[in-house]
Parts: C-alpha cells; structure tokens; sequence
C-alpha cells in the first residue's frame, strides 16, 4: 500500500531560485525507493519539504493515506519519519549508545542523571541485534569506523521509532565493503517492513537494490520506474 505521496510539489525560494517544478513521488510501504538525481535536481528540497524544513510554494503531501504539513522535523520524527544525513552528527567523546539515546542534543544536561542506561543498552543492543549491525554499544565513537558511524545515525532513528527512513547519499564515504554491509541491513530492514528512501545519484548501485526510482531532473518528476517484481499491490 502506499505510504507516502507528494503531489505536484513546487518550491520557489525567496530569491526566485525554482528548486521543485511539479515533483511526484509516490513511495509504497516496505520496499526500497530510490530517488535519484544530479547535483541541484531539487531532491534535498523535496526532503525539506517532507520534513517540514520548508514550505512548499504549491502541492501536498499525503501520509498514511491522509492530507498532513509537517511542522518541522520533530513533528515528522514523531509520525515515524527519519532521516540518516550524509554529514554525521555525533558526539566524539559519547559512546555509541549515547549517542543513539541522546540524539542530536547529546548535552541536554542534568536530565541525563536519571536515565536508565541498563535498560538504554538491552534496548540498543535489541535493535543491533535485529538488523545485524555490527556494532559494541559502549564503544567511544572516536574509536569506530565511518561504516560503524554510519550504523550509529541509522540507530539512532529507528531507536526514535521511525518508520520510513531517508538515507541522503548513504554510500558517499563508504568503502565498498561498507556500502555491502550497508546494503544488508537496508535488506534487513525492509524485510521487516521499514521503508526506505535512498538518495543518491550512483544509478548503477540503486539499480542493485531498489524497488523503486524516481528521477528528478531540473526540479521535475522524469521517470518512475520499477525495478523489481515485488508483489505489491498497485
Ligand atoms: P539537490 O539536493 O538535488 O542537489 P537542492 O534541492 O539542494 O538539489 O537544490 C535545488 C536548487 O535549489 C539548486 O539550484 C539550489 O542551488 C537551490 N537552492 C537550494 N536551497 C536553496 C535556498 N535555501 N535558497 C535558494 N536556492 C536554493
Ligand atoms: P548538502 O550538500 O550538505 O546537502 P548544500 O550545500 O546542498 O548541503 O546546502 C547547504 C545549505 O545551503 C542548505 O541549507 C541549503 O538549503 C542551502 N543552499 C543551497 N543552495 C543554496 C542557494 N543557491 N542559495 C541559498 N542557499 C542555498
């Protein structure tokens, strides 16, 4: 079924820049939904639009099957939307599960004192565990790898309960044993019916994994295409 549409989105910023001319994207719960496009082609746009970051000049968004506007990535994350930057935000001298319970406010201050961090690290550990990511949860993040920082953003997510996670160029600064891995558990996780938005604009590697893609070029929809027969209604 279908769980996130945006329809018809423009977005002219307030310098006149035309970033979305008549975006579509229409993504079905479970599967893996690349959205590909160069450099300017308007996909962070579209994201910030989704996440409320901006408001769109014209179109909307149906979530769940309902008309929403989210109000700003709290609301969305709140809903079950999550997204893995490119850019990582962690704090170095935290450990992994810190981080993950921490979020990107990891100095909230004297709350933190009353955290059950036993419970914390089964629960982390829990979610490791079922996604296969190779990880030690009271490991300092100096210590880990860019794939293992990588592990620690999409963690963080799914700890907040999200659903439907955007990863923004996810292989960027990975080895290629690292985009393999990271490949197994974007497997792992649309197996138990997470839904994925991968951004990039490596057209071979979304062919390998994809469900789904939707190209934009110059701010418009150009294609959609499906890559794999996966028994999904339409
Ligand atoms: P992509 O993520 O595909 O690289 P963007 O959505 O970042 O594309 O950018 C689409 C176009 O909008 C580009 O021409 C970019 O320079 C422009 N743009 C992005 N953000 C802003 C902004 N805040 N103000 C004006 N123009 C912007
Ligand atoms: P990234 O590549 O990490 O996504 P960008 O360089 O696309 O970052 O954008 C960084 C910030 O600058 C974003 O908040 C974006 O909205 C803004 N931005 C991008 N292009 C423009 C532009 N042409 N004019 C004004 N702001 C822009």
């Amino acid at each position: 079924s279908v769980l996130l549409e945006m329809k018809n989105i423009h977005k002219v910023y307030p310098n006149g820049t035309v970033a979305n001319r008549g975006v579509n994207l229409v993504v079905h719960e479970g599967e893996i939904h690349a959205l590909v496009g160069e450099n300017g082609a308007g996909k962070s746009t579209l994201m910030k639009i989704l996440f409320g970051l901006e408001a769109p000049t014209e179109g909307e968004i149906l979530y769940k099957g309902e008309k929403v506007r989210f109000n700003g990535p709290r609301d969305a994350i709140g809903q079950g939307l999550g997204m893995v930057h490119q850019h990582f935000m962690l704090a170095p001298s935290l450990t992994v599960s810190e981080n993950i319970v921490l979020g990107d406010e990891p100095r909230r201050g004297f709350l933190n004192l009353f955290r059950d961090r036993k419970k914390e690290i089964e629960e982390i550990e829990e979610l490791i565990r079922k996604f296969g990511l190779k990880l030690s949860p009271e490991a300092s993040v100096e210590s880990i790898s860019v794939g293992q920082k990588q592990r620690v953003e999409i963690l963080k997510v799914l700890y907040r309960g999200a659903k439907l996670i955007i990863l923004d160029e996810p292989t960027a600064v990975l080895t290629p044993q690292e985009t393999d891995e990271l490949f197994d558990s974007i497997k792992s996780l649309v197996d138990q019916n997470y839904t994925i938005i991968f951004i990039t604009h490596k057209l071979r590697e979304v062919m390998e994994i994809s469900d789904r893609i939707t190209v934009l070029k110059a701010g418009k929809t150009i294609q959609t295409l499906i890559t794999k027969d996966t028994n999904q209604e339409e």
